[in-house]
């Protein structure tokens, strides 16, 4: 096997490992392979090992890997993961599958706009702030329902879940803590009525505290492709 099967294996061991602690279900987390950095020979490479999602920080890196990557087009799913500017919204309707850092009704509303009638929705998650830094991106936990009814109404996206960044912690109970408190805004959402399948949550070095906390799309670029 190649090094990024190898590791995309070892991840999906790792995805396994900690649904078994934890009482989930293997089949409900998702592996976001997360290529930004990357060129598209790698995003090649982990596609002829079986994944199929990718995600992309960058926009304009995102639109050249999807581009030279033209050929796969209609088996991978890409994933817009970064913070998203209202003059960057029309390539990413246009050439995306999910949109994950919505954290304004503005942008969500230019994306859903923009989002070409032939294509599907837009498939989107609120990214929410969950350690209330004041500079980071996301939409503060008390500000997240009302923002869900907003996005949830228009008609060229589809709701699908939250997203959640957690700071660093120092260790699993620090960092369960942190995805603890996404996974309640999650469930108060849900719990409203609105409809959400995906809680976007758990990166290389805090997947199994996101899986124990709930996720069900872990978002994992350094333990598949390496040090960036
Ligand atoms: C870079 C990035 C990841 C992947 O982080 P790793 O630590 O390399 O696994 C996940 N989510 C977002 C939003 C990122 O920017």
């Amino acid at each position: 096997m190649t090094m990024i099967g190898d590791d995309l294996q070892q991840v999906k061991n790792r995805i396994a490992k900690a649904c078994a602690e934890h009482g989930r279900n293997p089949a409900e987390v998702r592996l976001l392979a997360v290529s930004k950095t990357f060129g598209p020979e790698a995003v090649r490479e982990a596609h002829a090992a079986g994944q199929r999602a990718f995600g992309e920080n960058y926009v304009q890196e995102g639109l050249d890997k999807i581009a030279a990557l033209s050929d796969l087009r209609a088996e991978l799913e890409w994933h817009c993961i970064g913070p998203l500017q209202s003059n960057k919204t029309r390539p990413v309707a246009e050439q995306f599958d999910w949109v994950h850092g919505i954290d304004r009704l503005k942008i969500a509303e230019r994306l859903s706009a923009q989002r070409p009638a032939h294509l599907p929705p837009l498939q989107v998650c609120l990214q929410v702030n969950v350690d209330g830094g004041a500079n980071k991106s996301g939409v503060p936990p008390e500000e997240a329902l009302p923002l869900a009814r907003a996005v949830a109404a228009l008609p060229h996206l589809r709701l699908r879940g939250l997203m959640a960044i957690p700071e660093p912690a120092p260790d699993f109970a620090a960092q369960r803590e942190l995805c603890l408190r996404a996974r309640a805004v999650y469930d108060a959402i849900r719990a409203a009525g609105i409809e959400l399948d995906t809680l976007s949550l758990g990166m290389s070095a805090d997947l199994e505290a996101a899986v124990s906390a709930g996720s069900t799309m872990v978002r994992i670029g350094t333990a598949i492709f390496g040090r960036r």
